[in-house]
């Protein structure tokens, strides 16, 4: 993908500050973070989210998040992490190159995630659970 900002950076032709890296995977420092530490984790193949990412991509990716997690613990010995994944725009998604955020948490830190609440209609769990169950 020849404007995608994070394939030019796997490339070399736009820096970052690099944390992993191995042939499939690499995660470096958020340009801009909500916390000290917060890294992306992105396939070298691109693709474009969550939905299109391939099982190998998958698995290949969040081991890399768990991994840089436990690098993060060591270093900055945080009280938690949150990993977040914006999939599409009105889910926030600006990058088009799918990523994993892992995000370094402190007790005090104020971040804010996840404070709305969705109040389902009667009948409308039911219906949901029966779509997705019976989906292959
Ligand atoms: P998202 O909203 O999940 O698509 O987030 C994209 C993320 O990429 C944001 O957190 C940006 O700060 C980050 N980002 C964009 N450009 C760069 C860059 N050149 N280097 C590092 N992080 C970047
Ligand atoms: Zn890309």
């Amino acid at each position: 993908m020849d404007d995608c900002i994070f394939c030019k950076i796997i490339k070399g032709e736009i820096p970052c500050h690099k944390v992993y890296e191995d042939d499939q995977v690499l995660a470096f420092l958020d340009i801009s973070p909500v916390s000290k530490g917060h890294t992306l984790v992105i396939p070298k193949e691109h693709t474009d989210n969550l939905m299109t990412m391939s099982a190998e991509q998958i698995n290949q990716v969040f081991q890399v998040a768990q991994k840089v997690a436990q690098k993060l613990d060591e270093a900055l010995k945080p009280d938690g992490f949150n990993l977040g994944m914006n999939n599409k725009p009105a889910a926030g998604q600006v990058v088009f190159h799918a990523h994993v955020h892992v995000m370094p948490r402190s007790k005090d830190d104020g971040l804010e995630l996840w404070h709305q609440h969705y109040n389902y209609q009667e009948n409308e769990v039911e219906e949901l659970v029966k779509k997705l169950i019976n989906q292959a």
